[in-house]
């Protein structure tokens, strides 16, 4: 199938996304609602639509799911998900990659696709898209598993080497190039409060980042992402090594159970965690690939897992320097977690050669970070004492930087 070719291919294609443009939304379907409507042992998700669609539907698991891949569409009236209800325990939707759109069906216990088909409207309703599932077995489950992973591999083309990503010689006196990259996105929400989700928060806050940054004129910065749209982790570290980054910077924002914790935190590779919280969190962060529904089966193999190994330490001690930067000019600016800067094994940050950090800007089950993320002035003030950092990073770092 042409769709998930298109998938097969994404990583060798990767390169190419930022400078997709924006869809246009009159070009597109529309998902005006969705619903489940649960039986006993039987659950059926409806997605009501603007016209028909072509979809295909296949079984992940570790956690068990059902994921729809859908053309791109345009989800304007759908913000909240319909409560998850019987064989259903959580749905997640949107964009996934430029030609794509996804949903993804978490089950709560295993069930397998019994019916799929599309209604044309009638009384009343749209098209409707419609899938029936049906409670079974954990071995039958697996089974199925096994058979839509054959069929994929069996329609994808003879699999490739994994791109390589060559790092041509940095160019002399060039700006020292930054990329920002907005964390979680499409399909992926991050974390959420009682307001925001976490992926317009990063994105919000990166665009302004970006903008003070270029304003400077001394940089070259680029962003993972301009738009609503999912990026797997590790094209977002190949998109920094692709622009020969001299500092890539994730932005992320968290969320807790206990809505007291606010604050502020930075955090650099490694792959012993400094503590507890910071391991979780990394699982947490990394768990973003496997909550959208990608299938590591179908991958290359790891690179960056072996790249890792061979980094430099010149790099993470850049990357530490540059936390530190960071800690102190945001002090006096706003709240910061105690222990501000801390180490895990954020996959997002696993580019060998790039100085990498990753932060969580607060907590958005705060109500006062909540209120701060959604501020457009905290933001301004908050990116401003990143652009210092950023300055007081490459004016030590210059010489440094000429002879790598
Ligand atoms: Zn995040």
């Amino acid at each position: 199938m042409r769709l998930m070719r298109v998938f097969r291919w994404f990583w060798l294609f990767a390169f190419s996304l930022g400078s997709v443009g924006a869809l246009a939304a009159d070009d597109v379907a529309r998902v005006q609602n969705i619903r489940i409507g649960a039986s006993e042992g039987a659950t059926r998700l409806v997605l009501e639509m603007s016209e028909r669609v072509d979809f295909r539907v296949f079984a992940l698991d570790s956690p068990r799911r059902i994921v729809v891949d859908l053309p791109t569409l345009d989800w304007p009236g759908v913000d909240g998900s319909p409560n998850p209800d019987g064989l259903i325990s959580g749905l997640r939707f949107g964009q996934f990659t430029a030609t794509q759109s996804r949903l993804v069906v978490d089950l709560d216990k295993p069930a397998i696709v019994a019916r799929r088909f599309v209604l044309d409207p009638a009384s009343g309703f749209p098209h409707r898209l419609v899938i029936d599932l049906k409670a079974t077995s954990a071995k039958r489950f697996a089974e199925q598993v096994a058979s839509d992973r054959a069929t994929k591999r069996a329609q994808a083309p003879t699999p490739s080497a994994p791109p390589v990503i060559s790092q041509a010689p940095r160019k002399p006196n060039r700006k020292p190039v930054v990329v920002i990259d907005a964390g979680h996105g499409g399909v992926d929400p991050g974390a959420r409060g009682s307001r925001a989700q976490e992926k317009q928060v990063t994105l919000a806050f990166s665009q302004e980042f970006a903008r003070q940054l270029r304003n400077t004129g001394k940089y070259e910065v680029y962003l993972t992402r301009s738009r609503d749209i999912y990026i797997p982790l590790r094209q977002r570290v190949n998109i920094a090594r692709k622009h020969q980054a001299d500092l890539f910077i994730s932005i992320h924002a968290d969320a807790i159970k206990r809505k007291s914790v606010r604050g502020m935190s930075i955090y650099t590779l490694s792959e012993t965690a400094s503590d507890k919280e910071a391991a979780a969190l990394a699982r947490k962060e990394n768990r973003s690939d496997i909550i959208v529904g990608i299938d590591f089966d179908d991958q290359p193999p790891e690179v960056a897992d072996i790249l890792i190994d061979l980094a430099q330490r010149e790099t993470k001690n850049l990357s530490v320097k540059f936390a530190n930067l960071v800690v102190k000019n945001a002090r006096g600016s706003t709240r910061l977690l105690e222990r501000t800067h801390r180490f895990a094994g954020f996959r997002v940050l696993k580019a060998p050669d790039v100085p990498s950090v990753l932060i969580e800007l607060g907590f958005l089950t705060n109500r006062s970070d909540e209120k701060q993320l959604r501020s457009a002035s905290w933001r301004r003030k908050i990116a401003k004492s990143l652009v210092k950092s950023i300055d007081g990073f490459f004016s030590s770092s210059q010489q440094a930087r000429m002879t790598r």
